[in-house]
């Protein structure tokens, strides 16, 4: 019989183990192993059958059980022990509290439209999620007081399985929030408190606050499933990146407009302080800005006052060159949206501008989150080195008349939360054998600077343990597989001796979009299987990864690389996970000797499971895009070639392809098996230091690979970055916008006005150079003489700059330097003459211009207003 309602009943804990409800509310048992420990401690059988979940093991215990654990006193002296730390955890002065004057943010919003946390809180898809849940837990052990806004999601992201036929199967398992760690944030008498948005056709969408803990940080998730919608209402947050069109665009206002109203409510319970700062990781969110702008203009403000004491305090991150990652909508449908009141006095018009593609090959018809989000940050970042420079060029449309260097967007390299994807048996290792001097305290980062002092033969068997924990895993999941693709246990014997502990294993998975090329190794199957089946040198591969649902190119990656895997002949050594989650991850990043990647340069913005896979002592073979691309050190593993630019799409995957089997072949294999390898291809044949021995070799790039990235990949690092490169700016400039009624946003607002309308009569009418020998060489210094007109604009309000570097035979300077000329003359008329000196640095080609730019103080970089005037 099916169920006509379904509901949480809350277990009542006795009084003696009562703090266990306390850890399992609070998500830091995800990463702190201690108290997963403690978890696990209760009942190790029922702890894997709900798949690590704490409130669903509590739920599971019936009373005579609870009473019994209640009895035994080693588990209720744990469980104080383990509720004393997690209140110590929350409470004390962490690296920000302790770093960080008066003048920090108190508060710094955090928005994303998925968090991955725990696979007990399906709430992700992939790399964005997983990042957002990384950034809030790093901030959590930094005391970074960051409070995270997301939706809650009835069914999460899809669970994946497989057809008979190797099609992806997805279905969409509904959540009940009361069994989940989230309370229900509520009024003062009990009631749940309500965001609520203005529909078309007088409807409303209205949604719960749900909130998770998340260590000291407070995330919380909007739901609209409640009675107090319609049926259509109710369903915008069914589904992560559910639906199209409308759904989509829906959730996104919930999102950005009613996670402000969140923020605000939760402030106004809890007596915490606003948020200072407003991160939005990749555009979904982007419409917090315009509830931020209805907030000040109801406040007095007029619109470009509030835009710019909302671009202030604004930091928008962008996740992606690929132009399907990015949501874009009619900008009729936004329109429709925006005219049922949603933002009432703010004009529509400047709202939809926000997002126009008025640029040179953009869409005017198109409402475009990303630009939405660069044209309400002062601050922008993408998430690699390589992705800021592809981001620069990618946005330059929005900064015209500029070059693509100076283009406002940097970069912060992403970051892995280390205690989440460190393997607890690697991290005993590290406690172990660097105790106190390494300072690795439950759940803090191993310090891996001491390494190079570990035998090799004790790390070389400590990563066999866990290539053997992976395979077991590997082993179970399969048969779960094959069972579900309705094979019969008879027929399964074969898959208790899949893959070996002792051969090299390659892991592969991510997300399926095409970019990616899941089935690049496949290029030349035959290729593949030799390397597989090679007598002395086998590899053996383990792959995941989930396809967007409508993706059906994807899913037919999928399907070609699953026909390949059933195979009798391959099947014991290439291998096929459905249901890629953080659970499997975390078994599977530590197991794996090498951590494939080979995404079309540079279409990959980061990538984070290589970094992943580095923390656990993996070695990264991969195409040098993204993260790759600055941390490859030549001993830190291996850089697949890319084709030439230019190369056919098919000669590209050829070339490419080539170059990966011919590394493995050659470089990887030899090394893992105890092959010297010095330089190029190593000797054929097996060597003596294969059997049973330790490959010094490889053990040396593990070390390097754990001393040296270890630091790099973690996200305390990417945090502190945040913190001192763009929350601690952006917090100054917020405040500077907001103080005395807003002066300061008022000024700025007025003086580009002022020089806006002013601009199309300055011009620069003339430059000399003076004292430049017709033959100069370099530390030849000459000057600069500019006569600017400057049409009722103050000298004071702009920039007089020389712009100069080398020459490309374009007439183009390439990566310029800038000089400031100085005032030197008033002429009269509104003309003034500017004037510096500028010194030969380099031979070969030089060239210089003049601009006129705007100048203030509370501008962030040269091209914001966009306003630019050359000498021709
Ligand atoms: C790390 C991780 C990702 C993201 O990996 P990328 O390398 O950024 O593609 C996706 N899914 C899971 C489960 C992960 O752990």
């Amino acid at each position: 019989m099916k169920a006509i309602r379904r509901f949480t009943v809350r277990t009542v804990l006795p009084a003696p183990i009562a703090g266990l409800a306390a850890l399992a509310a609070n998500l830091r048992w995800s990463w702190h192993e201690p108290t997963a420990r403690l978890f696990r401690s209760l009942d190790p059988d029922a702890w894997e059958e709900v798949r690590e979940d704490p409130v669903a093991l509590l739920g599971s215990f019936d009373r005579v059980r609870l009473e019994a654990l209640a009895m035994d006193s080693d588990v209720v002296s744990e469980v104080q022990r383990q509720v004393a730390d997690l209140q110590r955890y929350l409470t004390e002065p962490r690296w920000y509290q302790q770093q960080l004057g008066a003048e920090a943010p108190r508060a710094i919003a955090y928005f994303s439209p998925e968090y991955g946390i725990t696979a007990a809180l399906p709430q992700y898809s992939g790399g964005l999620g997983i990042l957002a849940g990384d950034h809030l837990k790093a901030a959590s052990d930094l005391g970074v007081p960051i409070v995270g806004v997301g939706l809650f999601y009835q069914a999460g992201y899809f669970k994946q399985s497989l057809s008979r036929d190797a099609w992806q199967q997805e279905t969409y398992p509904v959540l009940d929030p009361d069994g989940l760690p989230l309370t229900l944030l509520r009024e003062a008498d009990g009631t749940p408190a309500v965001v609520s948005l203005p529909l078309p056709d007088a409807r409303r969408l209205r949604a719960h606050i749900w909130r998770a803990d998340v260590g000291r940080i407070p995330l919380l998730l909007l739901d609209s499933n409640i009675p107090a919608n319609d049926d259509a209402a109710r369903v915008i947050t069914d589904r992560l990146y559910g639906g199209g069109g409308d759904h989509r665009l829906q959730q996104e206002l919930l999102l950005g407009m009613g996670g402000v109203q969140a923020l605000r409510i939760h402030a106004r319970l809890t007596g915490g302080p606003a948020p200072e700062v407003f991160h939005t990781n990749e555009g979904h969110a982007g419409f917090l800005g315009v509830e931020r702008i209805r907030e000040l203009m109801d406040d007095g403000l007029a619109w470009d006052e509030a835009l710019a004491a909302v671009r202030a305090s604004t930091v928008f991150t962008t996740h992606t060159p690929v132009p399907a990652g990015i949501d874009r909508f009619e900008a009729l449908q936004v329109g429709h949206f925006l005219r049922a009141g949603l933002a009432p006095g703010v004009p529509t018009e400047n709202i939809l501008k926000l997002g126009s593609e008025d640029y040179p090959g953009g869409d005017p018809a198109t409402f475009n989150m990303a630009v939405m989000g660069l044209r309400l940050a002062q601050r922008a970042n993408g998430v690699a080195k390589l992705h800021g420079r592809v981001s620069r060029r990618m946005f330059s449309g929005l900064w015209s008349g500029f070059d693509v260097e100076e283009v406002p967007i940097t970069s912060v390299t992403n970051g892995v939360h280390v205690p989440t994807w460190v393997d607890p048996m690697l991290a005993a290792f590290a406690r172990e054998r660097f105790g106190a001097a390494a300072g690795t305290g439950d759940g803090e980062e191993p310090n891996w600077s001491l390494a190079a002092d570990v035998p090799d033969a004790d790390l070389w068997a400590l990563r066999r343990r866990l290539r053997e924990q992976l395979i077991a895993d590997v082993r179970e999941r399969l048969r779960a597989s094959w069972l579900k693709r309705g094979a019969s246990r008879m027929e399964l014997g074969w898959t208790e001796s899949v893959l070996d502990p002792d051969v090299l294993t390659i892991g592969f998975a991510r997300r399926v979009p095409t970019y990616k090329r899941l089935t690049l190794m496949l290029r030349d199957p035959a290729r593949l299987k030799a390397l597989l089946l090679h007598p002395t040198r086998p590899v053996q591969l383990v792959i995941a990864g989930k396809s967007h649902p409508a993706d059906e190119a994807g899913k037919r990656m999928i399907q070609d690389l699953v026909r390949f895997t059933d195979d009798p002949a391959v099947r014991h050594r290439i291998v096929f996970l459905p249901n890629y989650d953080m659970r499997m991850a975390r078994t599977l990043f530590p197991g794996c000797d090498v951590w494939l990647n080979n995404p079309l340069r540079p279409l990959e913005a980061c990538g984070t499971s290589g970094m992943k896979a580095a923390l656990n002592g993996g070695l990264n073979l991969s195409v040098l895009d993204g993260w790759w691309d600055e941390m490859y050190d030549g001993e830190n593993g291996w850089a697949i070639p890319t084709a030439p630019a230019g190369s056919s799409p098919e000669h590209r995957d050829d070339i490419e392809a080539a170059a990966l089997y011919a590394l493995i072949e050659n470089e990887v294999a030899p090394r893992f098996y105890g092959v010297q390898v010095s330089g190029g291809a190593g000797a054929a044949g097996p060597s003596e230091a294969a059997v049973g021995g330790v490959p010094h070799q490889w053990v040396q790039m593990i070390k390097h690979t754990l001393s040296h990235l270890g630091p790099q990949v973690s996200a305390e690092r990417m945090v502190r970055d945040y913190v001192s490169r763009l929350y601690l700016p952006a917090a100054q400039a917020g405040q500077a916008a907001a103080k005395g009624s807003f002066a300061g946003a008022k000024e700025l607002a007025a003086y580009a006005r002022r020089v806006r309308s002013a601009w199309h009569g300055i011009a620069v009418e003339h430059v000399d150079s003076i004292g430049l020998e017709e033959e100069p060489s370099i530390g030849d210094k000459f000057r600069v003489d500019a006569y600017v007109r400057l049409a009722g604009v103050n000298p004071e309000d702009v920039a007089v700059q020389a712009v100069y570097g080398a020459v490309t035979e374009a007439d183009e300077l390439s990566d310029p330097a800038v000089h400031e000329l100085e005032l030197s003359e008033e002429l009269g008329d509104g003309r003034y003459l500017f004037t510096g000196d500028l010194r030969l640095e380099r031979s070969g080609s030089f060239g210089y211009g003049v601009r006129v730019v705007p100048r203030h103080h509370a501008l962030v970089s040269v091209p914001e207003l966009g306003l630019v005037t050359s000498a021709s």
